[in-house]
């Protein structure tokens, strides 16, 4: 029988190639060479197998959580599509994998404890091709070197399989056994023999939570697979096989529901995004249940859970202002590329990657999102346009034969155009109704200022709008009624005006009759010096006067309040609340913070012509749903759901 395992060169000096290199057992044993060749006044010793194990384990295995993902990853690898995972006291008792997969030889039995043994990959060159999971070939030999680990397996063309017992990285048994096809490895008091390490580790809900998380993890990596936790015997999730593939199948989205529960099914808005270089599937959540806590963030790459600061950058800017900034969307994305294109290799728990074109990487993922938000009429309009430098960038300096990304591959992320503010009427009953695909959205208006109220006198009818409580305004709509937060709809319009002004440098500002002096605080005026010029392009006409003072010439002209003492107070106030702004948020935090200091207050009373002016303006918005902060502006209802609660 052949050994379909082999073992890596080893760079190490605790390396301790046997004869025949592979299979003398037990493991333990000393370098004779290092016995040999040491003088008296030698101080370095190689150290024993079972002691460089143990000191690997410490990279690898961490805790009882370490254990189950090298398990479970080395179950997908071995093909199964039946893994039931199995843990006693969150897995510092037992964690137990028992799979269906090819299983192993008796010799690749023995030989899966060695370190650096790996049946999957063969020399350097492979390491750009990974597609397992597993391929450092530590995973056993740690495991093993810090607990008593039982494995027993057959290959599906045997018909007797092996059984190996093996505690410290001492192998105590081996033996054929009968049993069915697949491999289980039980791994029983973990630290047993370290036990500072086993000390270290946290209550038993703690522990447990992590092997949850990483059981989650690649549960929603393979619904294709079927996955069950029994956790001190009592079963936790049976979770069955679904559509192979990830992305948007029904697998995907059946596993989700299955690990999350049934809640999660109208939550989930499908992406779908293919360009030569990558792939970007699976779901994002609706922006209206994103969480307080950091929940249920995923990305896989190529099948493998990885955290990403950079992608989640995407992600955040791709939900930006749909979403406040305390609160955390939930994603499960996959993203499938060339391994060539990728590095797994820079971190020993392998969940950090970098990728060779990173920022190519990062638009599509942000387009990708931001389409499926906007398909969904989650946003009502799309941003992406790639920058050409990005593109070309990325085109430069590729080597022939690597794929590449060209102009006309962006086809599939032309954005739909912008609804128009005339088109707010039909926004609406398109979002309450039927998915926006199906209806025509009109031809964009770029930068409409106010809108003629033409169109919505047409539909709406002079009476059908009135104020509520002197805070929010109610107009009829063709299939129900909306609700606006007017100081929310200002705050919109004012951040959105803001933005453009402080884009175009060229705010227009009311004179005041007579100039007014402000005085400041150090803090404040060494603040505003600092953002004089983006004041002065939002409207404001001031003067540094000596000393603290700041001269008052004019205020921005949409300005209610007014005493700029206060205003400028407001905002200084609100600068200071969004704090260390990115340089290139700076413009978003000035917009934002000006918007909702100038903007309408409740309880103010509007007249007609007022509300009407402030609603369509809402409308000439790229973002009318949600204010710079992602709270929601409007609110509607539609007939049926008034019927439903009429009975009727
Ligand atoms: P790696 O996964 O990095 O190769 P491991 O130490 O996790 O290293 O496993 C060593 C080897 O043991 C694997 O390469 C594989 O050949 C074999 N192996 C481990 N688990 C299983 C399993 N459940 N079924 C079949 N083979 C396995
Ligand atoms: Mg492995």
């Amino acid at each position: 029988m052949r050994a379909t395992l082999c073992k890596l060169p080893r760079s190490s000096s605790t390396s301790s190639w046997r004869s025949g290199g592979l299979v003398s057992l037990p493991l333990v044993g000393r370098n004779p060479c290092a016995c040999d060749l040491r003088a008296v006044s030698d101080i370095i010793r190689l150290l024993p197998d079972h002691v460089a194990n143990q000191i690997a384990a410490g990279e690898v295995v961490q805790r009882p959580a370490s254990v189950v993902k090298e398990l479970l990853e080395n179950s997908v690898d071995a093909g199964a599509t039946q893994v039931t995972l199995v843990v006693k006291d969150a897995g510092r008792t037992l964690v137990q994998v028992t799979d269906d997969g090819k299983g192993m030889s008796p010799t690749d039995a023995r030989l899966s404890f060695e370190r650096h043994a790996t049946s999957k990959i063969r020399q350097a060159d492979d390491l750009s091709a990974i597609l397992t999971k597993g391929f450092r070939g530590e995973a056993l030999a740690s495991i093993a070197a810090i607990a008593q680990v039982e494995l027993r397996t057959r290959q599906p063309e045997q018909e007797l399989g092996t059984r190996v017992l093996i505690e410290g990285s001492r192998v105590k048994v081996q033996e054929p056994i009968a049993g069915p096809v697949g491999t289980t490895i039980a791994v029983r008091s973990l630290f047993y023999n370290t036990p500072a390490r086993r000390q270290f580790l946290k209550s038993d809900g703690v522990e447990l939570k992590h092997v949850l998380d990483e059981f989650h993890r690649v549960a929603l990596a393979h619904p294709e697979i079927g996955f069950r936790l029994v956790s001190n015997e009592h079963e936790e999730f049976n979770l069955m096989p679904g559509n192979p593939g990830p992305g948007t199948g029904t697998g995907l989205r059946q596993r989700i529901v299955g690990l999350f529960g049934r809640k999660y099914d109208e939550r989930l808005v499908p992406v779908e995004e293919s360009t030569e270089i990558v792939r970007v599937t699976g779901f994002v959540g609706k922006p209206e249940f994103a969480k307080r806590s950091r929940g249920e963030q995923y990305f896989f790459v190529n099948r493998r859970f990885i955290r990403s600061n950079y992608l989640e950058h995407a992600l955040r800017k791709a939900y930006d202002e749909l979403v406040a900034r305390e609160n955390f969307p939930s994603w499960f994305l996959f993203i499938d590329l060339d391994p060539a294109q990728i590095d797994i290799n820079i971190h020993p728990t392998k969940t950090e990657i970098k990728f060779r074109d990173d920022r190519v990487v990062y638009a599509i993922v942000h387009a990708a999102v931001r389409r499926a938000l906007g398909r969904f009429n989650i946003v009502p309009s799309l941003d992406f346009e790639p920058e050409p430098a990005l593109i070309a960038a990325s085109n430069a300096g590729r080597d022939a034969g690597v794929p590449t990304w060209r102009p006309q591959d962006l086809g599939a992320f032309t954005a739909p155009p912008r609804p128009s503010p005339e088109g707010w009427q039909k926004l609406f009953d398109m979002g309450m109704a039927s998915p926006v695909e199906e209806v025509e959205v009109p031809e964009p208006v770029r930068q409409p200022t106010i809108l003629p109220s033409r169109a919505f006198d047409e539909q709406v009818g002079e009476r059908s709008l009135f104020q509520l409580h002197g805070t929010y305004i109610v107009a009829q709509t063709r299939s129900g009624v909306l609700v606006v937060d007017q100081q929310r709809a200002h705050e919109r319009i004012l951040y959105e005006r803001n933005l453009k002004l402080l884009e175009q440098g060229a705010g227009t500002s009311q004179a005041e009759l007579f100039p007014r002096h402000v005085e400041l605080n150090a803090v404040d005026h060494a603040l505003v010096v600092g953002i004089l010029p983006e004041l002065r392009s939002m409207g404001f006409d001031l003067e540094l006067f000596g000393g603290r003072t700041v001269q008052v010439n004019g205020m921005p002209a949409e300005v209610m309040d007014d005493d700029p003492a206060r205003l400028l107070e407001q905002l200084l106030e609100q600068v200071k609340a969004y704090g260390s702004a990115l340089r290139n948020e700076r413009h978003h935090v000035l917009a934002r913070s000006m918007a909702r200091s100038m903007a309408i207050r409740p309880g103010r009373a509007l007249a007609e012509t007022e509300m009407r002016d402030l609603i369509d303006r809402l409308f000439a918005c790229e973002v009318p749903m949600r204010t710079p902060g992602g709270k929601p502006v409007i609110v509607t209802y539609t007939l049926d759901e008034l019927n439903e609660r009429f009975e009727r």
